[in-house]
Formats: C-alpha cells, structure tokens, sequence
C-alpha cells in the first residue's frame, strides 16, 4: 500500500479511514486529528496554559508530545499513587521522558496527603480501581485550579470513550450521557476538562508511540484486575473490523444527537454541587468523597 499522501510506501494501515500514510505522513495526519479535536470543541484558547494528567502510560506521554509540537504551553503533573513495584519505576520514567524532552513536569505523591493507594485499599472497602480513580481525579483538578492552569488534559482515546459511551447506553444513564465529551467546561472550582485525543484511536496512538520513540511505561498497576471496558472494547473492535469507521460514527452522532437529549445535570455528573467542609472543593454532600476515605485510613492506622 501507498502513502495517501505523497506516494511513499505505507508504514500505517488505518483502515477506518480506507487509507495508509508513511511515517512523516502518519504523523501529520495524527496532529490533525488533535488539531481537529481542540478547534471543533474551544479545548484551548490562544496562550491559556494546560496541564496534562501524566501517568507514563502511551496515551499521556504522546498527548504531552502532541500538544506541545502544536505549540500550546504544556505541563505534566504524575501522581505517584505509593504502590510497591510500580509507582516508583513509573515515576522515573515518566521524569526521565520529560526530562530528555524538556517538558516541566509536578509529581504529587498520595503518601503526603494520608492516601497512599496500598493503605486506601485496606481501609476501603470497596473496588480500589473506583476509589484509586477518584483520588487520582480530585488531585489532578485540585492541582490544576491551585496553579492557574486553564484546563486539565487526559489522554483519553476514542476506543475509551466509545467504550465508556456504550456502558452508560446499556444502562441508559442519563446523568453521564449528559456530562460525557470531549470538553467538560469549568464549574466552580473544577477546571475544564479535555481529551484532545479523543478522535484517535489506541492503535494510532500506538503507532504514533513507535514512530517517535516514546518510551512509556508498558506494565499494568499491580491492583488492576485488567484494563477497563475490555469486553465492550472487543465488541466494537470486531464492529470495526466488518465495518470500517464505526466507532468514530457512533461518538461524533452522539455528540451530534444524543447528548444533546441528556443536558441539565452537573459537568460531574452530579446534580447539586457543594462545596465540602474539609476541603472546598465540588461535592455531592456535605464532606467529599476523597476526604471521607482519607478519614477511613486515618481510622484504620489508628
Ligand atoms: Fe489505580 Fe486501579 Fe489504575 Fe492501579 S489500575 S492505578 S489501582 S485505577
Ligand atoms: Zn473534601
């Protein structure tokens, strides 16, 4: 297969748009995509600084890339969550990426504020992946909205977000149907959200990985029972494969015609918004979640 674009031999099949590209081309093609993504949904005004959730996985370390060579002013925050075996070699190698790159990058570490995620999992007791997450999410904002960042970006990619659309259809959740997108607008002292990399798949961002030699971490967490939405990532991989573009079609009609039907609730999903009495931050009652589980490890070490 040829090059679509100038003819050269094809390095990257991309089915889904009945074409390949070269390595430059590949390129070209995936900062469009990004391009494509933060214009159609106003992610990033002219000089606003962002601040990218960095895990050291493909999907972070290539949005770092991606948003920095389109010339926005990009930093990196990594949240060291204290697991053993794991959190400290993904941390290091998430400085060294960023080190070599010239890229600033924060790392908070969960351990200093009474929430290391090996505690938490003791004293909660409930899936640690969910409570791992909200953590990880509260910080990520909290840090954002400290530092006077204007947005908050996640690496994530459209097989996520199909995935994550399909679960909440099956259970016809009108709360998330309402707050899923690719930007969530600030609220309070919740930043916007973005995903710029929400129109590219997780092969195309493999790829992206490969060509520019992106060495990010590869190991799952030692707590994940597997990656989320396996089972409905397979469904709409096999969809794909009889039927080239349907995933990109299945989120751009929802974004065109189906969220629109779901809007009135929170950008969190949450339906009221309080401020929590421990911390200040967006809460659905009166303390928030993260600070209820910091209260529960600190029950259990006592
Ligand atoms: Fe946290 Fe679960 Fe992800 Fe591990 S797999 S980092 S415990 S959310
Ligand atoms: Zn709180």
């Amino acid at each position: 297969m040829k090059c679509k674009r100038c003819g050269e031999l094809a390095a990257v099949k991309l089915p889904s748009h009945h074409t390949g590209f070269c390595p430059d081309c590949f390129e070209l093609f995936f900062r469009k995509q990004v391009e494509t993504a933060i214009r159609r949904h106003a992610m990033i005004q002219p000089g606003e600084k962002v601040l990218v959730a960095v895990s050291g996985g493909k999907d972070s370390l290539a949005l770092m890339r991606v948003l920095s060579d389109l010339g926005h002013d990009v930093d990196g925050l990594h949240v060291h969550l204290g697991i053993p075996d794991s959190s400290d070699p993904v941390c290091e190698r998430t400085e060294s990426y960023c080190r070599d790159n010239g890229f600033r990058l924060h790392v908070l570490r969960t351990a200093e504020v009474g929430l290391a995620i090996p505690k938490v999992k003791d004293a909660v007791r409930r899936p640690i992946c969910a409570v791992c997450g909200k953590i990880k999410r509260h910080y990520f904002n909290r840090f954002a909205y400290e530092n006077g960042y204007a947005a908050l970006a996640t690496g994530h990619n459209l097989d996520d977000e199909v995935a994550r659309l399909f679960a909440n259809v099956l259970r016809w959740d009108a709360t998330y149907l309402g707050s899923q997108g690719p930007t969530l607008p600030a609220e309070g002292r919740f930043v916007r959200k973005i995903k710029p990399l929400y129109r590219v798949t997780e092969f195309e961002t493999a790829a992206y990985c490969f060509l520019k030699g992106i060495d990010h971490w590869k190991a799952a967490c030692p707590y994940s029972g597997g990656a989320s939405f396996t089972g409905h990532k397979k469904l709409f991989a096999d969809l794909e494969d009889r039927s080239p573009g349907q995933k990109t079609a299945f989120y751009e009609a929802f974004l065109e015609k189906g969220r629109p039907q779901f809007t009135g609730t929170s950008r969190n999903g949450m339906d009221t918004l309080y401020a929590c009495s421990e911390c200040g931050y967006p809460s659905s009652g009166e303390v928030c979640g993260v600070c209820r589980i910091r209260a529960q490890v600190a029950a259990a070490g006592a």
